[in-house]
């Protein structure tokens, strides 16, 4: 089968890629087809054909994957959010899964027995998933981009994937219910006192962004505008009726009180895609939230880095704890630290906790973190992890040792060069979290070829809907 744009086929969909597409095989050529789900039989259409491999959209669902339901989301299909909302949890959570571990296989060279299972003392362990148990309206953090539709209405919606037209939507089921209001409020606001919502094309217009900040364990929340401007009008009576509208809803059963923090706004001038300027006025209260991560509290403002999943960055950051296996006495290295989440969550079962990250702001909101938990045994450092750990270890002259390594970089993974001075420094342990399954798999494989074993790995699922995954892998020193 080798067919033409325009062609109509019908296909099974027997596998999904990294993006969410549905895959379908027939006599050597590979269809990938947005929107079906693996175990759909559909009539395809054909968008794009070469030799061996197309790109199709479903045209007909002629038999409906066991693994389908109906998503929960009225836009799922448009927005660019949520790339398996179409797909049933048990089915997102085993097609991650089966991710990290081809990944781990096939660019890492590993070789793991069945889930769960361990074989012998050298066969690592590939542990099952970490799911949610409720695995909608996870995030802590929300931008909504603010726009007009054809009547002169103002809207709030998300960006269509792949591009910038909104597509209106009040509700976002993956995000803290309590939004919808918050934006309705704006939106009111808005219209009321005629603030005319930002235009990209002729860069005219206040208010490009609502941003928001719900603190999953305090439920404080804040609301930021992203503002083409110094000020809005009328920013106190919108405080106020913003005040009114999250300390009224009803949050559902059993769920904390929401309150109201601070408003403010954040400075965006520029002509550009990217969503935040750095200058924040406040409006009314705070210009920050706190929230807690087990026990350890952070202070959070509209341009901090953190997590946007609470609940599974605790059993994340639980993982990585547990396979560090600390007693007390460790010196430990965290790489990649962000504003010291996993350095203050570890720093209590430790000796010393070195933290680097190459954000100087995260890194003023590290120190402030520890100096609020009373934590004095992390110490933070501004600059590149592969620069800042080489040098150290060079002025160290070659001496400076650790017990525990954690590393967390971003999509890209860790640069050789730190790799190697992570293997100069003979750590017992290298706790490896990642974004990404395959550079993990690349940098688990130089560790490999370097004296240490991946002894266990594990994915955790902190985005559910989203092709995201999570992982976390122990390699251990060999003697
Ligand atoms: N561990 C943190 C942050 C992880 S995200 C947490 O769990 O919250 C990855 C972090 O790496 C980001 O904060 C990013 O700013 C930082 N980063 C990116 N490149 C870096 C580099 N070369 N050296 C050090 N940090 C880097």
């Amino acid at each position: 089968m080798v067919p033409k744009k325009n062609e109509f086929v019908t296909i099974e969909i027997t596998d999904m890629g990294s993006g969410g597409e549905g895959i379908g095989r027939a006599d050597g050529f590979t269809l990938f087809v947005k929107g079906a789900v693996v175990g759909d039989v559909i009539e395809a259409k054909v968008l794009k054909a070469k030799k061996t491999y197309g790109y199709a959209k479903v045209e007909k669902i002629l038999r409906p994957s066991e693994h389908r339901v109906e998503p929960m989301c009225p836009v799922a299909g448009r927005c660019g959010g949520c790339q398996l909302q179409a797909m049933s949890y048990g089915a997102q959570l085993s097609f991650k899964e089966r991710k990290v571990r081809e990944c781990l296989e096939r660019i890492g060279g590993v070789k793991f027995g069945e889930c769960g299972e361990k074989l012998s003392e050298e066969q690592p362990q590939f542990l099952p998933i970490l799911g949610m148990e409720d695995c909608f309206a996870y995030r802590n953090k929300a931008q909504f981009p603010v726009g007009k539709v054809k009547d002169g209405k103002v809207v709030t919606g998300f960006y269509a994937g792949h591009s910038h037209a909104i597509i209106p939507s009040t509700a976002c089921a993956i995000q803290a219910p309590v939004n919808e209001v918050i934006c309705k409020t704006v939106c009111e606001h808005m219209e009321q006192y005629r603030i005319a919502p930002y235009d990209e094309e002729t860069h005219t217009g206040l208010v490009r962004h609502i941003l928001t900040r719900v603190g999953a364990v305090t439920g404080e929340v804040l609301v930021c505008l992203i503002v083409n401007g110094k000020s809005i009008p009328k920013a106190e009576v919108l405080a106020d009726k913003l005040k009114a509208a999250v300390e009224s809803y009803d949050n559902g059963k059993n769920q904390i009180q929401l309150v109201l923090k601070g408003v403010c706004l954040n400075v965006n001038c520029e002509k550009t895609n990217v969503i935040l300027g750095n200058e924040i006025i406040p409006v009314w209260g705070d210009t920050y939230i706190t929230d807690y991560i087990g026990e350890v509290s952070f202070c959070i403002s509209p341009l901090s880095f953190y997590q946007v999943n609470p609940k599974q960055t605790k059993v994340l950051y639980g993982k990585a704890l547990e396979f560090a296996e600390l007693t007390g006495n460790e010196i430990v290295w965290d790489l990649y630290c962000g504003i010291g989440t996993i350095s203050l969550f570890l720093a209590k079962n430790a000796k010393n906790v070195y933290g680097v990250e190459i954000v100087p702001q995260a890194i003023e909101d590290a120190k402030q973190n520890a100096i609020r938990n009373g934590i004095t045994n992390a110490e933070f450092f501004v600059g590149a992890a592969e620069d800042v750990l080489p040098a150290k270890y060079r002025e160290s002259g070659g001496s400076m040792r650790a017990d525990v390594i954690v590393v967390d970089p971003p999509r890209k993974g860790c640069d050789e060069t730190l790799l190697q001075t992570i293997v100069n420094m003979e750590p017992k342990r290298v706790v490896y979290v990642s974004c990404d399954p395959a550079t993990l798999a690349r940098d688990i494989k130089f560790l490999e070829e370097n004296g240490y074993k991946l002894t266990k790995a594990q994915a955790v699922d902190m985005f559910p809907m989203t092709t995201h995954v999570e992982s976390v892998a122990l390699l251990v020193r060999e003697r």
